[in-house]
C-alpha cells in the first residue's frame, strides 16, 4: 500500500520587511533557492529611514554565502570596492602597550598525537620565546601586506590560509539589490505604519504602508533593524539585554580619505571606555568608535576618535545607539527576524553579517509550510540562540581578560561572566585545552589567539606533547616557521593582486 502524504499548503508569498544588509541578503538567498513561479518575494523598505549603513568587515564563512547566492568574487570585489581581510589586530586590549593579532586560518600543523599549540606551549616551557603568530600564514601575510587565494590541497601551506572581506556597506546593499531584482524579487518603497494580524491565529497577514497600500504574505521576514518592528513590536517577543556582559552601547562612525592596501586587516584599538575600528577599503577608510555611554561622554568619545584618524574625514561622525543582546526567539508565528531585528552583539569580531547568513541558512534548512510546525520553530530558535550565545562568550572574553587601568576596563575585568565562558577559560588555564561547544563559530585557533592575546597563559600543557626530544621539537617548529616565511615572501602584495585580478575581470 502506498503511503498518502497530506502536507499543509506550501508558502506562496514571502514579504521581507527592510532593505538593509539583512533584507537584501535574505532576498538574494531566497530568490536563488525558490523560483518566482513557486513563491513570490516582495521586499518593502523606506527611503525615509534607510539602512544603518555600517557593517563593513566580515569573517571567512561569507564565502559560503557568496557561493550559495551565486556571487562571483571579482564582480563583488569591484562592485563593493572591497579589500581582503586576513584577521584583526588588537592594539591596547590586554594592557595599554600590548598588541596582538587574531588571524583567520590555522596555526602550524598538528603532529605527534597533540594539537600544534600544545607543542608550542611545550617549546615555550623549554625556553623558546617564538610568538605563536610566527606559525600563522595569515598573520605573517597580513603584516607583510600580501594576499593570494587559499589552496584546498591539505598538503599545501596555503590550505592553512583563510580570508574574508572589507566592503562598502552601502555599495554592498546596492549590489545585493541588483542581484535580487534580476532574480524576480519585487521592491516596494514605503513606510510601514501598521502590522496587521489575524485575530484567531495571531499570524501577521499584511503590512500597512503610509500610502495606504497593504502588502500581504504567508511568511514575513523581519529585517527592520534595531527597531524589530514585526517580531519585537508587533508580536511582542522580548529582548534579552546583555549590557551587563557587553557594556558598549554607542558608536560614532566616520569615513576618511585614507587608502591603505598595505594592511589587509581590521584594526581595533582600545580607548578609555571602548575601542576604535579602522577598516581599509579600496577607495576610503572606514573608522568608528564603539563605547559605553555609562563611562564616556559622546564629546569625549568624539574627540578621541577625531584625534586618532588617518586621513581627512569625508563626513561628520554619525552617532548610533544600540543595546547588546538578542530576542528570546527569532521565529514567532509566521515571522522570522534576521539581522539587527533579531539581536546585536556589537561589532568587535565582525559577526553580525555572519549571524544574518546563519539565520538565512537555517531558515532554508527548516523552511516552513503553512502549518508553521511549532517543533520546527522551536528547533530553529534553539539553534539560533546557541549561535548568539557562543559569539557572546567570545566577545566577552576580549573585554573581561584585560589588565588596563580606568573605570570601564576595571569594571569589565570584575564583571561576572557567563558560566560557559568561565569554564572554557578555567580549562585552558589548567591544561591549555580548548573546550569545543555546539555551534561555536569560533574554532580552537580563534579562541587560542584571543586567550593568549589577552594574556591567559596555561600553567600546563598536554602530557602527550612530551613525546618528542627537545631537539626534534625544535627542528619541527623551525621547519614550519621557514615554510610560512617562504610562503609569505612568495605571495603578491594585496595591491598587486587587486590590480591584476580586477583589471582582468573588467568587461572588454
Ligand atoms: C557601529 C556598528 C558597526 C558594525 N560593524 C559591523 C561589521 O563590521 N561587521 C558586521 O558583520 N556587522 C557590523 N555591524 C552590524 C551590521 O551593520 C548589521 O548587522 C547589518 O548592517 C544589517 O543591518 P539590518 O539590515 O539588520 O538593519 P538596517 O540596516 O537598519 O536596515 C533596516 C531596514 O529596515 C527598513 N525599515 C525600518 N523601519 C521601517 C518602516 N517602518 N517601514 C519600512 N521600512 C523600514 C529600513 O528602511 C532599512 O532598509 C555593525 C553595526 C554597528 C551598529
Amino acid at each position: 500500500m502506498t503511503h498518502t502524504f497530506n502536507p499543509p499548503p506550501a508558502i506562496r508569498s514571502i514579504v521581507i520587511a527592510g532593505g538593509g544588509t539583512a533584507g537584501w541578503m535574505t532576498a538574494v538567498a531566497l530568490s536563488a533557492m525558490l523560483s518566482p513561479q513557486r513563491c513570490s518575494i516582495t521586499l518593502v523598505e523606506s527611503d525615509a529611514i534607510g539602512p544603518i549603513g555600517v557593517g563593513e568587515a566580515t569573517i571567512p564563512p561569507i564565502q559560503l554565502f557568496n557561493r550559495i547566492a551565486g556571487i562571483d568574487e571579482r564582480d563583488f570585489l569591484r562592485a563593493t570596492h572591497a579589500t581582503f581581510k586576513l584577521g584583526i589586530e588588537f592594539a591596547g586590549w590586554r594592557d595599554e602597550t600590548h598588541t596582538y593579532f587574531h588571524p583567520f586560518g590555522r596555526y602550524g600543523d598538528d603532529f605527534a598525537a597533540s594539537p600544534f599549540h600544545q607543542h608550542w606551549l611545550r617549546a615555550q616551557a623549554l625556553g623558546d620565546d617564538t610568538p605563536i603568530g610566527a606559525f600563522s600564514l595569515n598573520e605573517q601575510a597580513a603584516y607583510a601586506g600580501r594576499f593570494r587565494q587559499p589552496d584546498a590541497d591539505p598538503r599545501s601551506v596555503f590550505s592553512t590560509f583563510a580570508h574574508a572581506y572589507h566592503f562598502d556597506a552601502v555599495l554592498y546593499g546596492q549590489y545585493l539589490r541588483g542581484l535580487a531584482e534580476q532574480r524576480g524579487v519585487a521592491r516596494r518603497e514605503g513606510l510601514i505604519e501598521a502590522v496587521e494580524r489575524d485575530g484567531a491565529s495571531g499570524r501577521i497577514t499584511g503590512l500597512r504602508l503610509d500610502d495606504g497600500g497593504l502588502i500581504e504574505g504567508d511568511l514575513f521576514v523581519d529585517c527592520t533593524g534595531l527597531r524589530s518592528l514585526l517580531l519585537g513590536e508587533a508580536l511582542g517577543v522580548p529582548f534579552e539585554d546583555w549590557t551587563h556582559w557587553l557594556p558598549c552601547n554607542r558608536a560614532l562612525a566616520v569615513p576618511t580619505d585614507c587608502i591603505d592596501l598595505a594592511r589587509p586587516y581590521t584594526r581595533s584599538t582600545a580607548h578609555e571606555a571602548g575601542w576604535q575600528w579602522r577598516i581599509p577599503l579600496q577607495h576610503r577608510m572606514g573608522n568608528g568608535m564603539v563605547y559605553s555611554a555609562e563611562f564616556w561622554s559622546d564629546t569625549a568619545a568624539h574627540d578621541a576618535l577625531m584625534a586618532n584618524l588617518e586621513g581627512t574625514p569625508l563626513a561628520d561622525p554619525r552617532l548610533i545607539r544600540f543595546t547588546t543582546g538578542r530576542r528570546a526567539q527569532s521565529w514567532s508565528h509566521n515571522c522570522v527576524a534576521i539581522g539587527l531585528s533579531a539581536g546585536f552583539l556589537e561589532p568587535l569580531e565582525s559577526t553580525s553579517i555572519h549571524l544574518i547568513q546563519i539565520a538565512i541558512t537555517k531558515l532554508l534548512g527548516w523552511f516552513p509550510d503553512m502549518g508553521f510546525d511549532p517543533l520546527t520553530m522551536a528547533e530553529f530558535n534553539r539553534q539560533i540562540a546557541n549561535e548568539y550565545d557562543r559569539v557572546r562568550d567570545f566577545l566577552v572574553l576580549h573585554y573581561h581578560a584585560n589588565h588596563r587601568r580606568g573605570a570601564f576596563w576595571e569594571h569589565c575585568a570584575q564583571m561576572p561572566i557567563p558560566d560557559s565562558l568561565a569554564e572554557k577559560i578555567a580549562v585552558f588555564r589548567r591544561s591549555g585545552r580548548l573546550l569545543s561547544r555546539e555551534a561555536d563559530l569560533f574554532k580552537d585557533a580563534n579562541w587560542l589567539a584571543v586567550l593568549l592575546g589577552q594574556g591567559i597563559m596555561p600553567t600546563a600543557y598536554d602530557p602527550l606533547a612530551d613525546g618528542l626530544r627537545p631537539t626534534e621539537l625544535d627542528k619541527v617548529l623551525r621547519g614550519m616557521r621557514q615554510v610560512i616565511a617562504r610562503a609569505t615572501a612568495a605571495m603578491p602584495t594585496q595591491a598587486a593582486w587587486l590590480a591584476d585580478h580586477l583589471a582582468q575581470a573588467q568587461p572588454a
